[in-house]
């Protein structure tokens, strides 16, 4: 008998660990420069001499209150670490600076687009701060395990949400746009493929209708947005098949094979760990004064859903255009400043979306190296706007010429290649003049009613203004000299 997914509800929550892009690690002042030789970022400190004291790193916390206040959590005052103990040999110090029972950040939530595309909530439980461990090489040595112990004390935020996800697909818009927020927070690349942004997820199954959760799997070790999608997806469709074959779901963990696009058992509940959490000593708890957290807020760059809804309410863009604007933050500060200098923000966007964008893809590069200065494309605009010249010749004559040099304005570009519009009344009623007396039996035609000769006599106009005249201004004169 076919499996009938449909009678099941799939519940997904999401832990993120988001590596912070800081000059020095969460407890010492050794460097978090990603990529220097193995084992050359590090101090006693990150080794885990005994004797040596953590001192907390005041950017961590910046950072975490940053985030807090983007998804609208609670920030707590008193804030206290724990040490989370457990045996591994990337973990030199033999447990985890972290925070236990008193994360920073509580409650708040992120904008996710469901199924249909309409926003939902996803609860965000809690945003607390620790620290990484080392990096354990596997497939390097073929005898032997080799540790990278640079990125031990790296700071980490985790980002616990609620199970309020119903799909796979509303977990990888999650991921976006989790990883567009610290981006335009600036807190961390946000970059999963390179691991300053790692997920874990959960996942259970239960009868539609029922309040109850099911069991749920954590599925761990993607390394791409979509392959968290797949994971889950994977997970939700063999969890099915298991209760509708009489089976039950257990509480395990596994891993994820991006080769196979399965899901793989790594350990079952029974070999869970004990961490045997207690108060870090060594670190006094931190004050998280409501000043303080007032002067992060002053200090706060404009979010993408601020700028979504400005574009959209105040700009009168569409949800589209906002959405593709704000998308990444360096295509939205440009778009910033070019409204600076136009108030036509429909053309910025479409400049933007069209012309801009297309120069990007084909050049490969980022809107940061894009050679023309936002008051020069809003120059563009201007001159469009006063039938100077038109759309066509802005975009595939000047603009390709400023993207070569920034010696000279679109209005002189324009002038010295003779591109300047003719919309100089005397200067048209003279071409369409001559149009007409050119084919008087098409005169005649268009009294008759055959209205589309009208194209024939704008072609003449334009190829008589060798394509210079305005055609707003000639359609308007063709049109009364035929119909007078
Ligand atoms: P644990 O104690 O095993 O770490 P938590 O309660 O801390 O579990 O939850 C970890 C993550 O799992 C959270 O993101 C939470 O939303 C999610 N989660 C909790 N229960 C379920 C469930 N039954 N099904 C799916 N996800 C769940
Ligand atoms: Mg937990």
């Amino acid at each position: 008998m076919p499996v009938d997914y449909s009678k099941y509800e799939p519940v997904i929550g999401l832990e993120i660990h988001i590596q912070l892009s800081t000059k020095s690690k969460a407890y010492s002042s050794d460097s978090t420069t990603y990529g220097e030789p193995p084992n050359t970022n590090v101090s006693p400190i990150s080794l885990g001499h005994p004797g040596t004291l953590p001192l907390m790193n005041k950017k961590t916390i910046e950072s975490a209150v940053k985030l807090g206040l983007a998804v609208g959590s609670d920030i707590r005052e008193m804030n206290e670490f724990a040490r989370k103990n457990y045996f591994y040999a990337d973990l030199p110090k033999g447990y985890q600076i972290t925070q236990h029972e008193t994360p920073i950040c509580t409650g708040g939530n992120v904008v996710v687009k469901d199924a249909e595309g309409n926003p939902k909530n996803i609860g965000i439980t809690r945003i607390h701060m620790e620290e990484d461990s080392g990096k354990s090489m596997h497939d390097i040595d073929p005898f032997n395990t080799l540790i990278d112990l640079n990125r031990a004390g790296v700071p980490l935020l985790e980002m616990v949400s609620e199970p309020d996800f119903r799909s796979g697909e509303e977990a990888y818009s999650y991921l976006s746009e989790v990883r567009k927020l610290v981006r335009y927070l600036d807190i961390s690349d946000g970059n999963m493929e390179e691991g300053s942004m790692r997920c874990d997820v959960n996942v259970s199954v239960r009868p539609k209708g029922r309040e109850k959760f099911g069991t749920k799997v954590e599925v761990k070790n993607m390394n791409s947005f979509r392959n968290v999608q797949k994971a889950i997806d994977f997970e939700i469709k063999r969890q099915i098949e298991l209760v509708e074959s009489g089976g039950e779901v257990e509480q395990t963990t596994m891993n994820f094979n991006a080769a196979t696009g399965e899901t793989i058992l790594l350990r079952s509940k029974e070999d869970a760990h004990d961490y045997r959490y207690f108060t870090e000593p060594d670190l006094q708890p931190v004050v998280v004064t409501e000043e303080y957290v007032g002067k992060v807020k002053e200090n706060m760059p404009a979010l993408p859903s601020e700028l979504f809804e400005k574009y959209v309410k105040e700009l009168g863009l569409s949800e589209y255009d906002a959405s593709i604007l704000t998308e990444n933050k360096s295509i939205a500060l440009y778009f910033e400043d070019l409204i600076q200098h136009t108030s036509n923000a429909k053309a910025a966007a479409n400049w933007m979306m069209g012309e801009i964008k297309s120069h990007l893809n084909a050049k490969a590069i980022e809107i940061d190296d894009f050679p023309i200065a936002s008051s020069t494309i809003a120059e563009l605009i201007a001159l469009v706007d006063d039938s100077k010249i038109s759309n066509t010749v802005a975009s595939q004559k000047v603009f390709p010429l400023l993207l070569e040099s920034n010696s000279k304005s679109p209005l002189e570009l324009a002038k010295e290649n003779n591109w300047i519009q003719e919309s100089n009344q005397d200067a048209l009623t003279g071409f369409v003049e001559a149009a007409l007396a050119k084919y008087p039996d098409k005169v005649e035609e268009y009294k008759n009613g055959k209205k589309g000769v009208l194209g024939l006599f704008m072609g003449e106009v334009m190829k008589m203004s060798q394509g210079k005249a305005d055609p707003k201004v000639a359609n308007q004169l063709v049109r009364q000299a035929l119909e007078k």
